[in-house]
């Protein structure tokens, strides 16, 4: 874990000092390449506020769960990281989930972007058009083949908003299509 000390560290984000008592996301040192953008972030203390709010925070976790779910050592292979930066022990069901979780705060926040525009429009494609592929990539990325099962659970656990429903009755219907043509 990097080491941290209160009124000496700095927060690799804004750079700022961080306090005793400060909440905070750190990780050990898991990006071994250099010339990889994320690599100075790897080992680095982060203020909770600032790593919620980076716009690399998605990349950054799904990297560190690829990374040390392949790791040598047994320990390091059970930890995932969740959307919010905890680091925890778990399955690799959990490391999906926590994938799919961070996908649809970047989503909602795109769908605030977007006025609340219907899922069908944000989710269309006419020629020459490249207003919503943001949403459109996240969205491909949240219906990739291996989340099927969170989307047949969610989609039969049933009790969500009527919006939630909507999304996730089409998250279903465009993984189970993906799925099957694999
Ligand atoms: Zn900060």
């Amino acid at each position: 874990m990097a080491l941290i000390v209160p009124g000496k560290s700095k927060c690799a984000l804004c750079e700022a000092v961080l306090q005793q008592g400060d909440r905070l996301v750190a990780t050990s040192h898991f990006i071994g390449d250099r010339s990889d953008p994320l690599w100075r972030y790897s080992d680095a203390p982060f203020h909770y506020r600032c790593f919620i709010r980076w716009k690399s925070r998605h990349e950054f976790i799904c990297k560190f769960n690829d990374i040390v779910r392949k790791s040598d050592s047994p320990a390091a292979r059970a930890q995932y990281m969740t959307w919010d930066g905890e680091i925890l022990e778990g399955t690799d069901e959990d490391v999906r989930g926590v994938r799919v979780q961070s996908l649809l705060i970047i989503l909602d926040e795109l769908w605030m972007r977007a006025e609340c525009a219907p899922l069908e429009d944000l989710l269309r494609v006419r020629p020459g058009d490249s207003k919503n592929h943001e949403f459109r990539d996240y969205w491909a990325e949240l219906t990739l083949p291996e989340h099927l099962a969170f989307w047949e659970g969610r989609v039969l656990g049933g009790g969500m908003n009527p919006m939630a429903q909507e999304w996730s009755e089409r998250a279903l219907e465009d993984c189970r299509r993906r799925a099957n043509s694999k």
